[in-house]
């Protein structure tokens, strides 16, 4: 089994960061309660240098912030796109981007709930299992309007759930109760501030 799999496609060797973030610039990261992150985003319609760009941006961004996905409304960029650097539960990483996601709906018998830890850098410090499907499959573009398709299981499931919600307007406390909510806002309060400090020298580290 290749332990490195690239838009969907497994590979012999890959870096330890993908190559677009040595072409990215950091962008800030936006926090739950900016309006951005609570309506869906805009289809991508325009293929070219500028979202290759954002690409490029999102995934420094994302590194900088030791994110295993990101999407581009959490860069303030009302966009449906993600990309994504993450490992499912056999190990295997899994490297890419996609442009206009769709989740495919699986039916019952073809999946079954986790009920995992999960966090976002939108809500930077706090992590709360939420109940996912452990398989997704997601249908879309690349950068260069290609179709894509990408599955996943495991952790790497959540991941693609998880930043599907982004582009549809949704963040994961969405998906809680109430006093779940309250919990994970009161981590969010009690953490920010060294989740920032981490941010910062994670940026300094990449840019010396
Ligand atoms: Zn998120």
């Amino acid at each position: 089994m290749p332990s490195v799999f690239v838009q969907g496609r497994p590979v012999d060797s890959y870096p330890r960061l993908a190559p677009e973030a040595r072409r990215g610039r950091v962008r800030r990261i936006t926090e739950v309660g900016e309006e951005v992150l609570h309506k869906p985003c805009r289809d991508v319609t325009e293929f070219g240098p500028d979202l290759a760009a954002l690409i490029d941006d999102m995934f420094l961004t994302m590194y900088t912030a030791d994110g295993a996905g990101l999407a581009a409304n959490q860069v303030g960029v009302d966009l449906r796109l993600f990309v994504y650097d993450c490992p499912d539960d056999e190990g295997v990483r899994h490297v890419g981007h996609i442009v206009n996601p769709v989740l495919k709906p699986l039916d019952a018998a073809h999946r079954r709930l986790l009920d995992e830890g999960e966090g976002c850098l939108s809500v930077p410090g706090a992590t709360m299992d939420v109940p996912r499907p452990d398989r997704a499959v997601v249908h879309g573009y690349d950068r260069d309007g290609e179709p894509l398709v990408i599955e996943g299981t495991g952790y790497f499931a959540r991941c693609l759930e998880h930043e599907t919600d982004h582009v549809n307007g949704q963040v994961y406390l969405d998906r809680l109760s109430g006093r779940e909510r309250k919990d994970a806002l009161r981590q969010m309060a009690d953490r920010r501030e060294a989740v920032f400090a981490r941010r910062a020298a994670n940026i300094a580290a990449l840019s010396g």
